[in-house]
């Protein structure tokens, strides 16, 4: 026969915890701790599977399962001592919801079930105390008439009819707080609330226990349905075809006097992870008055000496909890007389922060293992860790007082605060006065890359999380907040205008990079200890706790990871961060970011500027040694790791200036004629030059600008291989579509290796390997791969050329798309696995059909996100590469990429082999 009922109480239980999708989440719970002898009012549990009956008997309970019920509340008769309906020693009991998914208050509950004229009497009999009788009887009629037969507020604006009545005795009473009405007032509210239900609803109030009991479990089955639990698991993805449990419990009291309480608690501190009991409790008092905010709840510890003996065993239970569901838990308890009873548990909720202090001190104490605490901490958890914070309690005061100016992407985490300024210039003078800014410009180009390491953070009004501000802001570690659409910037006069209000340059203003928030005036920022430790070396580790418990967590997620980690940088300080952060190597270096360093820019310009192509190699002549420089130093700080450096880029438009000022100061400076430049500019104007004249294009129509790098490159190993440290330069052709565009490249690279250490008279290994940021490129990856030794996926522009989206500037319709769900996530953001990962997919098998050994990567954007790397994991990568500071991030979601993700047994089990070893 199909049991529909579940008995739990004195020491055992017919369920356990994992059976929340039968018994919902407050059941398993309570049958698992039942069953493991901790003190839980006995009860049952009348399963969901039993809703999905009632709503298929049109809100009917199955004869079945009112026989089961019947039966199980003689058993809890039996095991209480108590009779349902007795007028000497009545049973009372509590009707509680319960999901397998938690939904906190969005159903219904009814206390104190079984109270009648007659049973009333018994419970003043037994306690002896009138007035607590009566209030337990007028909440009961409330709550009933109210769940149960619908006595409710009609309009929105109008009070709860209850209420009324109360605030309407209390008036004739002369009274002011409900603790003053008397047992009398009391009773006399029961019959005034009974007499409005039936007035208001045409009902009778039940007064047998029986028919009360039927009308509440249908009630709560019937809450499953109502707008809020609607609403709220549209909100979760909560199924309805869940459905929600029944509890029917013993009443307990936490209100039967000075000897009696209720409190709530987490067996440790759910925001810090602290490993202390954290909880609130209130003496005479029910549940709901904890919650409620009308008297101020005590912290746990005062419990001590309100009643040592109930702490004491709270302290113990919560140590049996911990080891039991190895997690922290949150629990609510209730002292009646003097006795403590557990009145629910479950896993607790946290802050980010405590989770991973929460599962590093666990495997410390032996409750998980480090594999169960590297699957409980999210990779992105790990922020809190390396990124400077707001101070939570001034940034609430700031947004309550209605500093919140406007939200945009959060592109680069953390918290940054500063003055405004407008332009680069700007940022770098002020910050070299010692003020911190935040950089705000409608958008960032590389001429602003000296600006944006010179502030604190940036802003942006326009661009995705994938424009030049968001890439480069993270790449240099800083806070970022991108495409804040609400932003009227004016460069001319150095304001800007957002949610009413206009801010100019100088004021403070604040913007966290982790919420995309952006709040006026200054907010206090804390520094992380990970980065006092690890980038600017001023704190020393063993004063570093929260340093220490990152630090494990990396040594374990090295331990379980299949995927290497390299970053991208391309100056020598990114390197050396990314190497304390634990980068193995460096996946992309830019070359072109280099060409706006100090001195750089002019011969860049020059060479962009030449008529002839000994004007060109005069110019590049100037260049190779400054790359030089550039190069030798990035080898010098990765000592041997695999550095891959991508040949020049972007279209050439970007290295000279749009505006005629600029222009016409750039003529002067290289004794040429303002219209030189204009005509020059115009005539690199291209209608859409991402899919223009750059990447590979670029080194194949000026063979000599890739010679240039490649001996810029190959130099500097020679350089650094004399001092006796290891190189292994990897030369990366952009943008390659067909196999010949490579070849033409690889041969120029190839005859410049050789050359220069025949010159040198030193050898050392290099690479030569292509990006796959086009679809042709991956499409024909056999033919691809006969020459490229390594492909770096450069899903920046796979996802822009795959799914024909600008990354610059799709936001205005990428973030609805998002919205409507017609994107799961921002693709520039996360693989689009079913689109761009199939084509990675792809150029994967054929790469490696044509080229067994060949070496795969990822430099775009996405080598930083969690769910990519997992998909990178799944395709076969060798590597992910992404930004100094999510280095710790991709380590540790290469790991969580293999534990949940583990090869597929083989087809055939292989005999097992005896061995001494434990398994
Ligand atoms: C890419 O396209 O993914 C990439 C890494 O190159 P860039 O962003 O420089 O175009
Ligand atoms: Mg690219």
């Amino acid at each position: 026969m199909k049991k529909y009922v579940y008995f739990f109480g004195g020491g055992s239980a017919e369920g356990h915890m994992d059976m929340k999708s039968l018994l919902g989440g407050k059941g398993a719970n309570l049958a698992e701790m039942a069953g493991i002898g901790l003190p839980v009012p006995p009860g049952f549990t009348v399963s969901t599977e039993v809703c999905d009956l009632y709503y298929r008997s049109r809100k009917a309970i199955p004869p079945a399962v009112k026989q089961e019920v019947e039966k199980n509340l003689k058993k809890l008769e039996k095991a209480t001592g108590q009779s349902f309906g007795d007028p000497k020693n009545p049973l009372l009991v509590s009707i509680r919801s319960g999901a397998r998914a938690s939904m906190p208050g969005m159903m219904d509950t009814i206390l104190n079930l079984g109270l009648n004229e007659k049973t009333v009497a018994g419970l003043i009999a037994k306690t002896d105390n009138p007035r607590f009788a009566y209030d337990c009887y007028r909440r009961f009629v409330q709550m009933y008439g109210d769940v149960v037969l619908g006595l409710k507020p009609v309009a929105k604006d109008d009070i709860d009819p209850f209420e009324a009545i109360i605030e309407r005795t209390k008036e004739e009473r002369r009274i002011h707080d409900d603790t003053d009405l008397t047992a009398d007032d009391l009773k006399d509210l029961v019959a005034r609330f009974k007499t409005a239900i039936k007035e208001k609803t045409g009902h009778d109030f039940p007064e047998d226990p029986m028919k009360q009991m039927w009308g509440a479990i249908g009630a709560v089955f019937g809450s499953w349905m109502n707008e809020r639990a609607i609403a709220y698991r549209k909100l979760y993805d909560i199924p309805e075809s869940w459905g929600t449990a029944v509890n029917v419990q013993l009443m307990v009291f936490g209100n039967m006097g000075r000897d009696s309480g209720t409190g709530v608690a987490f067996t440790r501190d759910a925001a810090t992870g602290e490993n202390s009991f954290y909880g609130e409790y209130l003496m005479n008092a029910q549940g709901e008055d904890v919650v409620a905010g009308i008297r101020t709840p005590l912290p746990i510890i005062e419990l001590k000496k309100d009643d040592p003996k109930a702490h004491a065993q709270l302290e113990k239970i919560r140590h049996i909890l911990e080891k039991h569901y190895a997690d922290m838990m949150d629990i609510e308890f209730t002292i009646q007389q003097g006795k403590l009873y557990m009145l629910q548990c479950r896993v607790g909720k946290r802050t980010a922060f405590a989770a991973i202090k929460i599962a590093v001190d666990m495997v410390g104490e032996k409750l998980i293992s480090e594999k169960e605490a590297l699957k409980r901490i999210e990779p992105d958890q790990l922020n809190q860790l390396l990124r400077p914070i707001f101070d939570p309690a001034e940034k609430e005061t700031a947004i309550k007082s209605g500093r919140l100016l406007a939200k945009g992407l959060n592109a680069g985490p953390g918290a940054a605060t500063g003055r405004l300024v407008f332009n680069s210039v700007d940022a770098e003078a002020w910050a070299k006065r010692g003020e911190k800014v935040i950089l705000t410009r409608i958008e960032t180009s590389p001429e602003d890359i000296k600006g944006m390491n010179a502030a604190e953070g940036i802003l942006t009004a326009r661009g995705g999380m994938t424009s030049h501000a968001a890439l480069v802001a993270r790449q240099m570690g800083r806070v970022c907040v991108a495409g804040c659409t609400d932003l009227a910037i004016d460069y001319a006069t150095h304001q800007m205008a957002v949610g009413g209000r206009k801010l100019k340059e100088g004021d403070w203003i604040s913007i966290d990079g982790t919420t995309g928030q952006v709040i006026e005036g200054k907010i206090d920022t804390k520094p992380s200890e990970v980065l006092q430790v690890l980038v600017a070396k001023s704190l020393d580790v063993k004063k570093a706790p929260v340093y220490q418990t990152f630090a494990k967590v990396m040594t374990w997620a090295d331990a379980h990871r299949t995927l290497k980690i390299r970053t991208n940088a391309d100056q020598p300080d990114q390197a050396a961060n990314a190497v304390a952060f634990g980068a193995e190597g460096i996946g992309l270096c830019r070359t072109e970011h280099m060409f706006f360093g100090e001195g750089k820019i002019g011969p860049m310009r020059e060479m962009i500027l030449a008529d002839t192509l000994d004007q060109r190699k005069t110019a590049l002549a100037k260049l190779l040694p400054l790359q030089r420089r550039d190069f030798a130093g990035i080898f010098e700080v990765m000592k041997g790791r695999p550095v891959t450096i991508r040949t020049i880029d972007p279209p050439l438009h970007e290295f000279l200036p749009h505006e005629e000022k600029d222009q016409r100061a750039l003529a002067a400076e290289m004794g040429v004629s303002y219209e030189k430049i204009k005509e020059r500019v115009d005539s690199l104007h291209e209608f859409n030059p991402m899919l223009g004249f750059r990447g590979c294009r670029l080194g194949i129509i000026y063979p000599e600008i890739t010679e240039m790098q490649a001996r810029a490159v190959f130099e500097a190993a020679a350089q650094t291989k004399k001092k006796g440290i290891d190189v292994e330069p990897e030369v990366m052709i952009p943008l390659v579509g067909h196999v010949k565009e490579l070849a033409h490249q690889e041969k120029l690279v190839r005859q410049t290796a050789e050359a220069v250490m025949k010159e040198q008279g030193v050898k050392f290994k290099y690479l030569v390997g292509t990006m796959i940021e086009i679809p042709r490129g991956a499409i024909t990856a056999d033919e691809i791969a006969a020459v490229a030794e390594f492909f770096s996926f450069g899903t920046n522009d796979l996802t822009q050329t795959t799914l024909g989206v600008s990354r610059d500037d799709a936001a205005r319709f990428l973030r609805p798309y998002v919205e409507k769900e017609i994107y799961a996530k921002d693709p520039f953001e996360v693989i689009d696995r079913d689109g761009v990962g199939q084509m990675m997919r792809m150029a994967v098998e054929r790469g490696r059909k044509t080229r067994p050994g060949i070496k795969l990567g990822i430099c775009g954007e996405h080598g930083g996100d969690p769910s990519s790397i997992e998909f990178c994991h799944l395709i076969g990568l060798n590597y992910v590469s992404c930004s100094p500071f999510r280095v710790p991030i991709a380590r540790l979601a290469a790991a969580r990429a293999a534990l949940l993700n583990p090869p597929a047994a083989p087809a055939k089990a292989a005999k097992p082999k005896k061995s001494g070893r434990k398994r």
